[in-house]
């Protein structure tokens, strides 16, 4: 797919590119050929003038410089009424014969024409005057053979130039078209790859769902209250799907956020004693002690909706990763610059090699323990962007069998970053 965008941006380029020169070249011609007829005409008038009045050396500069057409030169017949040359002065023969012919044409007005005698081009400038008492006939020629094969060479050497330049922007352009589509590809496969992990994600648990249905059908003439067992499966597994799929909604939004978030200064102190309190009931169900050392009045600039689902995530991980008997602490503190929120718990922890990745979507250290405790792996993805979101950072410090501290520092100044 990407390939055949690709091509398709390439051809584009290089059809424009094609069309450019294209238009550059007849501009430049019709240009050049437009000054030099212009001044051409201009200056076979001024020679006309000259012979009529005798004075061969006093040719005015025309529209373009003159020296143009001084080196190309002149020539030209005089004519009586009757059709005598009265003088000339030419260097091709066949300009008689051929002025002759034109002489029926010429109504006494002066004009300008172009003309192919054998093989040279000419331009014409035929005027009348009276002389002595006798209207004379002049036609001043300039052979313009050399100037229409420098504008077939300047056409043919632009349009080599042009051809060789393109042989050379093709290349570039494909190039170019690659890495102007790189970041669109790489969306794309990301895009691609969660849809994918997600799928695989809700498949687990409808397949359980789909096992436990199957189990109950066979026992169709059984009590509901024999298979309670096979029923809260079920139910558990509707929990995980459940759960799946508003992270999965959360995740797609932290990623590409519709409108701009709602903020504004709230207490972080209070938020952070309300959460603690929300969690106490679980933590004291799973035998796990849950403290808190929050520092009063600290207040934060942000969305609060966001930061209770950052403080509701690390500690529901950290009650799910923590045997029980063991203790989970939920600090807050401010320095100058930011607000600290620190995780702390003598779990599990996470080996080195992991600490990183955890963060990335639907990875699990523990694969089957996660999915036990109902975790979907995108927990700590989500935390990650509310808190890359907000320009803050996050630390970890974990020691496998000792526990884990997941330091949160949130900048004061919202505009700011870590
Ligand atoms: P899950 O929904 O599986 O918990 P998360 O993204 O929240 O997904 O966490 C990713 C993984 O990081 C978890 O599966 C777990 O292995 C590990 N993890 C997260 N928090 C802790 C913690 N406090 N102690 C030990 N391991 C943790």
């Amino acid at each position: 797919m990407f390939r055949d965008i690709r091509k398709k941006i390439t051809l584009f380029n290089t059809l424009i590119l094609i069309a450019f020169l294209i238009l550059f070249i007849v501009l430049l011609c019709v240009v050049v050929q437009w000054s030099l007829s212009t001044s051409g005409e201009s200056y076979l008038k001024n020679v006309a003038a000259s012979v009529e009045s005798g004075n061969l050396q006093s040719q005015n500069e025309g529209f373009l410089s003159t020296t143009v057409h001084e080196q190309m030169g002149y020539e030209y017949i005089e004519w009586d009424d009757k059709g005598s040359v009265v003088s000339q002065q030419i260097s091709n023969s066949d300009l008689i014969s051929e002025g002759y012919s034109l002489l029926a044409d010429s109504d006494g007005t002066d004009r300008y024409e172009t003309l192919k005698i054998g093989d040279r081009d000419y331009r014409l400038y035929t005027t009348a005057f009276d002389k002595d008492g006798k209207t004379l006939t002049l036609q001043v020629f300039q052979d313009t053979t050399t100037e229409n094969s420098v504008i077939s060479y300047i056409i043919s050497y632009l349009l080599m130039i042009g051809a060789a330049g393109l042989l050379l922007l093709i290349p570039l352009s494909w190039f170019l078209a690659g890495r102007s589509l790189r970041p669109i590809r790489e969306n794309f496969e990301l895009q691609k790859k969660f849809i994918a992990d997600a799928s695989h994600e809700l498949r687990t648990p409808i397949t359980v769902i789909q096992t436990n249905v199957e189990v109950l059908k066979m026992k169709e003439d059984e009590h509901i209250s024999d298979n309670m067992e096979w029923l809260s499966n079920i139910d558990n597994e509707c929990d995980t799907m459940g759960t799946l799929i508003s992270e999965l909604l959360t995740t797609a939004q932290n990623e590409k956020p519709e409108k701009k978030e709602e903020r504004l200064r709230f207490s972080m102190t209070d938020l952070c004693v309300e959460t603690v309190e929300l969690m106490r009931p679980l933590a004291r169900e799973k035998d796990i002690r849950l403290e808190s050392a929050v520092a009063s009045g600290i207040t934060y600039f942000g969305n609060p909706g966001k930061i209770r689902q950052l403080l509701r995530i690390f500690l529901d991980n950290a009650l799910k990763y923590t045997p029980a008997g063991g203790l989970v602490v939920l600090g807050l503190s401010e320095n100058k610059r930011s607000i600290v929120i620190k995780f702390s718990d003598n779990g599990l922890g996470i080996p080195e090699k992991d600490q990183q990745k955890i963060f990335s979507r639907f990875y699990r250290v523990d694969d089957a323990r996660s999915r036990a405790t109902g975790g979907t792996g995108l927990g700590l993805n989500i935390a990650d962007s509310i808190v890359r979101n907000s320009g803050g950072k996050i630390k970890l410090d974990s020691e496998p069998g000792k526990g884990s501290c997941f330091t949160v520092l949130l900048p004061k100044n919202a505009n700011q970053k870590i």
